[in-house]
């Protein structure tokens, strides 16, 4: 008997949600280089090789920038945020060594001198919307 071959997903943005839905942050890792990146793409971006498979990350990283938005986009203010109720979002670099933007949650918002490049984060998904609509959007958590 041989294994079921499980189909790949492929390496799009689309496919990406649809793993965080199932909470798992996936990247994209390139099998000749070893360079992982997020969000996925089906090129490798540093030797532009196509031999490109998922990997699930460990969800562990670091705060390399951030900022605090006071007026942000529809989705967001729709979730309750506005100039009273900020958020921060901010670049997290992944111990496999990528970056990417998310929400970072768990952080004081009033006081954000406070708020520490380098400050270790966890994966994080939260999820937003009725019925149809709910979607899973990728945070992290300080
Ligand atoms: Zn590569």
């Amino acid at each position: 008997m041989s294994e079921p071959t499980i189909p790949v997903r492929p390496f799009t943005a689309a496919a990406f949600n649809q793993y965080l839905g199932e909470k798992k942050l996936m990247a994209a890792k390139c099998k000749k280089c070893g360079g992982a990146f997020v969000p996925p793409r089906a090129i490798c971006p540093k030797c532009h090789s196509e031999d490109i498979e998922w990997v699930e990350t460990s969800g562990k990283g670091k705060l390399a920038a951030f900022t605090v938005i006071y007026s942000g986009p529809t989705f967001m203010v729709e979730q309750g945020f506005d100039k009273k109720n900020p958020y921060v979002s901010g670049i997290v670099e992944l111990e496999e060594g990528t970056n990417i933007s998310a929400r970072i949650t768990g952080l004081d918002v009033s006081k954000p001198a406070e708020i520490k490049i380098g400050s270790p984060l966890k994966v994080d998904f939260v999820k937003f919307g009725e019925g149809e609509a709910r979607k899973t959007y990728l945070a992290f958590k300080a």
